[in-house]
């Protein structure tokens, strides 16, 4: 296991926390252009493409565009849901395995909604759901309330989809590290991988800044770099960060039940440890680690809209968290074997539910890597299906 940092922090460490067989719909959807062009001239708006004259960026934004139609809903519902459900009850599995222990709960999460316009969509989202066989169900404003009886929800009404979970992402990564090398992995971290030699199709060695290494399998999974790892190797994968923001409120006087979705808004809240997380916005842009505290405060300012009697302060910068998430221009992920380099595997773009995602995927990685039949069908996830 190679990492370039000392794995203490990246983009599976901040998130909401959210297991989301319920997100089934990709990012790459009809509406989210139009919608999107409208929120880039929202300084506090939760969704923008930084204007550049980047390539990369115009080339994947390209693609987002021709893929954000009706059939590639249709296409992906299916296999987004198998991989969520999949990755759920490795999570379930997981959890009661000696060393794990990373407060996974099964309340399922909400969506809140306030406008007419949303609450139709939501509602015939959860009736989609129902239809695919997962645990949804639309709830009054009053259903809604008696859930979470602590908080004074201002909402015309919500989804209740039970087929969710969460857990505590700062408890499950340093627990998956520390099972990893009980089972003898060894890891060479502060390490970049910075060429890859191949010859004949297939990966010799990975040199990294301390070393090279050789293997009979490669496997990157390099979050929002891996566009950048695979084309060391000569494979070209789209892939932009998706930056987001999260902070942690302490004690909170006002104790949340389920983790929650704010629809018009796209901000989350978790509770999680006794505290609350709150998250939110998609800034899709190459790597930057600049704070956009008009971004968070669109987050801040959203909250009491959803939660009337909860009062948030701006969080000092030093207490925000922000991630990459890695977007692939569909918004399906990227698992499987490269056709060009024989022995090279890729896993990821998971972009919103690489959380969710990951026990599914390192199972389908380890079952690919093994030569045995994978847990279920990975052809949407073919890493080079836009080459
Ligand atoms: C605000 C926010 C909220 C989110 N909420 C949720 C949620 O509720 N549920 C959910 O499922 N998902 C959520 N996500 C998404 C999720 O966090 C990501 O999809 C996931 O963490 C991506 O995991 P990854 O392993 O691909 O990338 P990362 O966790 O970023 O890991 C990539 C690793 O690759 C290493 N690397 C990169 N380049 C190199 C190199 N050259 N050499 C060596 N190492 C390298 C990096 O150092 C890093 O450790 C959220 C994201 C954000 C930002």
């Amino acid at each position: 296991m190679i990492d370039k940092t000392d794995l203490s922090d990246s983009c599976s460490y901040g998130n909401m926390g959210m297991i989301v067989p319920s997100h089934f719909v990709p990012l790459a959807m009809p509406g989210m252009i139009a919608q999107g062009i409208k929120w880039m001239f929202n300084s506090r708006s939760p969704f923008y493409v930084k204007p550049s004259l980047n390539m990369d960026l115009i080339s994947w934004g390209l693609k987002f565009v021709k893929s954000a139609t009706e059939k590639n809903v249709e296409q992906s519902a299916i296999p987004l849901r198998d991989i969520n459900l999949l990755s759920k009850l490795l999570y379930e599995e997981m959890s009661i395995k000696p060393g794990f222990d990373f407060a996974l709960e099964k309340k399922g999460i909400m969506m809140y909604f306030k406008t007419e316009k949303v609450a139709e969509e939501e509602i015939h989202l959860a009736h989609k759901a129902q239809s695919l066989g997962l645990d949804a169900e639309p709830l009054t404003k009053q259903q809604a309330q008696e859930l979470e009886p602590a908080i004074e929800l201002d909402i015309a009404g919500a989804v209740h989809y039970r087929c969710d979970a969460h857990l505590y992402p700062n408890k499950l990564i340093p627990q998956l590290i520390n099972h990893l090398k009980n089972a003898g992995v060894k890891f060479e971290i502060n390490d970049p991988a910075e060429k890859i030699i191949t010859e004949n199709n297939t990966i010799k060695k990975v040199v990294t800044k301390n070393g090279s290494y050789e293997a009979d399998t490669v496997v990157m999974a390099g979050g929002s770099w891996l566009s950048q790892l695979t084309k060391m190797a000569g494979v070209t994968i789209p892939l932009m960060p998706g930056k987001g923001y999260s902070f942690m409120q302490s004690n909170p006087d006002k104790q949340l039940n389920i983790p929650s979705i704010f629809c018009e808004a796209r901000v989350a809240v978790t509770p999680m440890n006794g505290s609350i997380r709150y998250g939110g916005t998609m800034e899709i842009a190459p790597v930057n680690n600049k704070i956009n505290m008009k971004r968070v405060e669109g987050i801040v300012n959203a909250v009491p809209k959803y939660f009337s009697n909860v009062k948030l302060d701006l969080p000092d910068e030093k207490n925000i968290w922000y991630g990459f998430r890695p977007c692939t221009p569909d918004g399906v992920p990227y698992v499987g074997r490269s056709k060009k380099i024989n022995n090279l595997l890729i896993a990821g773009g998971h972009a919103m539910s690489g959380l969710s995602l990951g026990p599914a995927s390192g199972k389908l990685i380890a079952e690919l890597a093994n030569g045995e039949q994978t847990s279920m069908d990975i052809k949407a996830f073919d890493p080079e299906r836009f080459s």
